[in-house]
């Protein structure tokens, strides 16, 4: 039975898997390396909890409680010592999921389940890096987490219908709908989704229409809640990129090449919503507005 998690990883997802299973009375240990990335994540947690009050949604005394199941730590080996599950959101990189593997493997007890919520890396090869590839899964939770409903469970080759039947009752636990899929470049979810996004900005590099009018398109004409843009600002424009080559280099198929506009705004450093700039401006706060200089038509 799972009681106590660790959640690697402060940001952008790190910090709303904490929240969702500190809110459904889970004792958690959220680790980061960087001190800074723990302090804002658990601003981000407080302040996603009183928007909850001022709508209603939660009493004052559960924020209180929540905030009581979570614990904060830049070390991984006293955050682990009693952990029955890790659910890895660290930087979408293998390297940094490897070390993390071969360390959690090295540390936490023999039972311990290990998750990733990486968006596209092979669950197969992150579990090799370990001594326990049968409990080695894909817990991928969706951008906001507390909001979205949606888990894609990730069996790798080795996953244990044991394991995976545990993580999709825990899913469930938390509120979130579960759906099972299998171990390839970006799994469901990306597969279909980053295509889309790159080819928005090879609309907008080639001109084909400007930040607005390409999100203004796919917003009123395809239903969709936000434009293509808009949600790579959110997912994180060095995220997209990574998961893109992640698909590149599995698939060898040129159709997943991340577009050069994308490759050149990530090593400018405009990441979206969490560098403060992307397709749109953030500065003044998460409200998207037009970046006006290069990309308007
Ligand atoms: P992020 O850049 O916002 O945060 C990553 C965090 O990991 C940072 O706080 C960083 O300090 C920390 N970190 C890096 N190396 C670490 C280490 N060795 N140990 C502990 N912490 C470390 O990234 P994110 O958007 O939250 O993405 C995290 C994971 O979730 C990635 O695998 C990503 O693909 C996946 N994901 C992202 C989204 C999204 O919309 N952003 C959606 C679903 C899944």
């Amino acid at each position: 039975m799972i009681k106590n998690v660790t959640v690697i990883g402060a940001g952008t997802m790190g910090n709303g898997i904490a929240q969702v299973f500190a809110q459904n009375k889970f004792q958690v240990n959220l680790v980061d390396i960087s001190q800074d990335s723990l302090q804002r994540g658990m601003a981000n947690i407080e302040k996603n909890l009183d928007r909850m009050i001022a709508k209603g949604t939660l009493q004052e005394s559960d924020k209180n409680e929540a905030l009581s199941h979570i614990e904060t730590s830049t070390g991984l080996k006293t955050a682990v010592s009693h952990t029955d599950l890790v659910v890895e959101a660290a930087s979408e990189n293998l390297d940094i999921k490897l070390g993390i593997f071969k360390e959690l493997d090295n540390i936490c007890q023999e039972s311990t389940i290990l998750a990733t919520n990486t968006s596209s890396i092979s669950i197969t090869q992150i579990a090799a890096a370990t001594s326990r590839a049968d409990k080695v899964i894909g817990m991928h939770f969706m951008n906001p987490v507390p909001i979205m409903k949606l888990v894609e469970v990730i069996r790798g080759y080795s996953t244990s219908d044991e394991v995976t039947s545990t993580v999709m009752e825990l899913s469930r636990k938390l509120g979130k709908i579960p759906t099972e899929v299998n171990d390839f470049p970006g799994f469901v979810a990306n597969r279909i989704l980053m295509p889309m996004i790159n080819e928005a900005i090879e609309a907008l590099f080639h001109g084909v229409g400007g930040v607005s009018e390409i999100d203004t398109v796919m917003k009123l004409g395809m239903a969709h809640p936000m434009g293509p843009l808009q949600l790579a600002d959110f997912i994180g424009l060095d995220v997209c990129l990574s998961i893109l080559n992640v698909m590149h280099n599995g698939f060898k198929n040129p159709k997943y090449a991340p577009c050069p506009l994308l490759i050149n705004m990530v090593a400018a450093g405009k990441l979206g919503v969490k560098s403060g700039e992307g397709f749109y401006d953030y500065s003044e706060s998460r409200k998207a507005e037009k970046v006006s200089a290069q990309f308007s038509s």
